[in-house]
């Protein structure tokens, strides 16, 4: 479902008009659909239909409170790469015994409050991580259930920021050596050995690498078993794509999940996916608003009040964010660059686009912004950062505030 539609030339999210809120609220704003959260989350749970699974909700992509409260309602599992993400989500009131701990670089104290906090499982990514675990949960008097993360070295045709799945990366354990660092974890006493996970990128536009990294893992886990180890789950991580742009297509979550079904029933397998962007991407925008249009050197530019500090994804990874004007403007007459306020040539929102006539005052919304949106934001130039709106319906509200010149400053001592 796509809840952002035009209803009498005025853009709308569910039922509240964006205009509304931008001006309520200002800009620029995220707002973010609560239904198609919702939705997308039903729809990875639905598809696995009877066989044991966990959806993990990936909260990088968006690690709001109020979204982690609506997944967390909703039954979501998550997946965490930080103690401050385990804070966030404990107070959003997530269910520790669904959370999953994922990344190359967790300490000591992180893993520590992972293992007071009785999270499910660890997805391990090296042999010195094992053995500390292995310490720390001995000093707790506990065991910690175990994932290791292993790197099938699939490609996965994504960006090269943001492709994990292949040897030269440094995420997992290539899959050549995972039965023998299975084989020396076990003297690690306090480890339960028991599940395998993978993830093998972000953005897939295509399912089959997925699927491939998938069929790679299972036979993993049979190997491990003929082996004595007691292989209770299979963590198949994140990775699905959306299209951001109109054309683009990409699996639906439903058929995607219905193909990992297919792999893993009968197994006696609990399967876990860790979803974050095909959750949350389409469910946001960002809303900006035309300050100037200028032409420089032939070029034409609409200068807006957002900028790379709210959105860095154009700048960070090239990516392309489709840009709708919140009161219908007609046909599109005009080819320029969307550009904040930011002194970087880099900080544009999209380049050489067609755009109707815009001028300024107008608010337009960057779509599919709801995925590594505002948390990769930052308040480089000084710039607060933006204020967040989630839509139920024909409610909406502020869930979280506009920075203030002194959130700016927290911290700071001029001496
Ligand atoms: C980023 C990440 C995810 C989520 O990826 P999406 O592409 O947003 O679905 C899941 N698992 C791990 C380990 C990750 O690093």
């Amino acid at each position: 479902m796509n809840p952002f539609i035009y209803k009498e030339h005025a853009l709308h999210c569910e039922n509240v008009a964006l205009a509304e809120i931008a001006a309520r609220v200002g800009t620029p704003c995220y707002v973010y659909s609560a239904s198609t959260i919702v939705e997308n989350y039903h729809a990875y749970d639905e598809a696995f239909g009877d066989i044991p699974h966990m959806v993990c909700y990936a909260m990088k992509a968006n690690s709001n409170l109020a979204v982690l409260r609506l997944l967390a309602k909703a039954g979501a599992g998550f997946d965490i790469v930080s103690g401050g993400e385990l804070f966030r989500v404990l107070k959003a009131g997530g269910d520790p015994s669904k959370i999953v701990f994922s990344g190359v670089g967790k300490t000591a104290p992180e893993i520590d409050e992972a293992l007071a906090a009785g999270i499910f499982s660890f997805n391990c990514e090296s042999e010195p991580e094992l053995a500390l675990i292995d310490a720390l949960a001995h000093r707790r008097g506990v065991k910690a259930r175990i994932a290791v993360r292993v790197n099938p070295d699939v490609d996965a045709d994504t960006h090269h920021y943001i492709s994990t799945g292949s040897l030269e990366h440094k995420f997992g354990i290539a899959l050549a050596e995972a039965e023998k660092v299975y084989e020396r974890a076990r003297q690690h006493a306090n480890l339960v050995l028991e599940g395998v996970s993978c993830h093998i990128g972000s953005k897939l536009m295509d399912s089959a690498p997925l699927l491939e990294a998938a069929d790679l893992v299972l036979a993993l886990i049979e190997r491990l078993r003929a082996k004595g180890f007691d292989i209770q789950h299979v963590d198949l991580g994140g990775g699905l794509g959306v299209a951001y742009e109109p054309e683009e297509v990409t699996p639906a979550i439903r058929d995607y999940v219905r193909q990992l079904h297919a792999k893993v029933q009968g197994r006696s397998l609990r399967v876990m996916v860790e979803p974050g962007r095909s959750i949350v991407a389409a469910s946001g925008v960002l809303l900006a608003k035309t300050l100037y249009r200028k032409k420089t050197g032939g070029k034409e530019f609409v200068i807006v009040d957002a900028a790379m500090n709210d959105l860095i994804r154009p700048a960070l990874y090239s990516a392309y964010h489709e840009i709708l004007p919140v009161r219908a403007r007609g046909a599109a007459t005009l080819r320029a660059d969307v550009v904040g306020p930011v002194c970087e040539t880099g900080d544009f929102i999209a380049r050489d686009r067609d755009l109707p006539e815009l001028l300024p005052g107008d608010v337009l919304a960057v779509c599919t912004a709801g995925a590594y949106g505002f948390v990769q934001s930052s308040t480089y130039n000084a710039r607060r950062r933006a204020a967040e709106v989630l839509v139920e319906g024909s409610e909406w509200r502020v869930v979280r505030t506009r920075e203030t010149y002194d959130d700016l400053i927290r911290g700071e001592e001029a001496l």
